[in-house]
């Protein structure tokens, strides 16, 4: 077994009373997807923000690449190569598609962008992004803004932002959220896709998506792991059928 890219080890986070993360430990290893479900308000949100940088746990640490990164911000983790894609405040919506991805691509490189617009005839900029543009599907979709593309174009958009950045690791929170079900499909098979460029830890409430993708699944109930385990593992434990498929035991 090669060793994780990213190890957590006993987080705990408490928000007053409540314990959102309840002494979680648990690994992404290279080349797989390693999927994190379990009941609303369970705590997973948190943990991937935690992950991110976004948010401190209260104790606990983790590791990426052999690395503590436990003092670093979410820009530096970013860097590192954690990519928190699907976010949608890192699309800009005046851009178009080409343009866009040129700015992930000048991001990757550690410059700032907050006032630059991407200059179309940089090639060292746009040659990345039009192979990124290329491998997630929008061939031919360079010129358009990204506030005309349909949901899934828009999702695609993402995903080559993301890979731009030259991701080690993926933190997805959600990402067939609001999607129908040729979308959600759709999404499914990018994923399967993009988890040979890098392993991700993936919050998913599609059970199908879940069941059809993870090489892992850890389940968290009132923020602690209470199972880990393939899918057929997770499928038959009974704690998880009784706290969280919603089976009777
Ligand atoms: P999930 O993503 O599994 O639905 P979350 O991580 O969003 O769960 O939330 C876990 C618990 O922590 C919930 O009870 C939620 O209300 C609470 N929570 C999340 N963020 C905060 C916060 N910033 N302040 C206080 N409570 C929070
Ligand atoms: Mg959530």
């Amino acid at each position: 077994m090669s060793e994780p890219i990213l190890t957590l080890s006993h987080l705990s986070k408490s928000f007053g009373a409540l314990k959102a993360t309840d002494d979680v430990s648990l690994d992404l290893r290279p080349g797989e997807i390693h999927a994190l479900i379990g009941p609303n308000g369970a705590g997973k949100s948190t943990l991937i923000k935690e992950i991110a940088g976004e948010i401190r746990p209260d104790s606990g640490s983790i590791t990426f690449e052999g690395q503590a990164i436990d003092t670093l911000g979410p820009a530096e983790r970013a860097r590192l190569g954690l990519a928190r894609s699907f976010q949608v405040s890192s699309v800009i919506p005046g851009f178009n598609v080409l343009q866009n991805v040129m700015l992930a691509v000048q991001g990757a490189s550690g410059a700032t962008f907050r006032f630059f617009r991407p200059a179309l005839s940089d090639r060292t900029l746009t040659d990345p992004a039009l192979f990124h543009i290329h491998h997630a599907g929008l061939g031919g979709r360079e010129a358009v803004a990204a506030s005309d593309l349909a949901h899934g174009e828009r999702r695609r958009l993402e995903i080559a932002m993301a890979l731009a950045m030259r991701p080690r690791a993926f933190l997805l929170d959600e990402p067939m959220a609001g999607m129908g079900t040729e979308g959600a499909r759709d999404l499914t098979a990018m994923l399967a896709d993009l988890k040979a460029e890098a392993p991700i830890l993936l919050v998913e409430h599609d059970m199908d998506a879940v069941f059809a993708l993870a090489d892992r699944i850890s389940v968290l109930v009132y923020g602690r792991v209470i199972a880990t385990g393939t899918v057929e593992e997770i499928r038959s434990n009974p704690d998880v059928r009784r706290s969280y498929l919603g089976e009777e035991a």
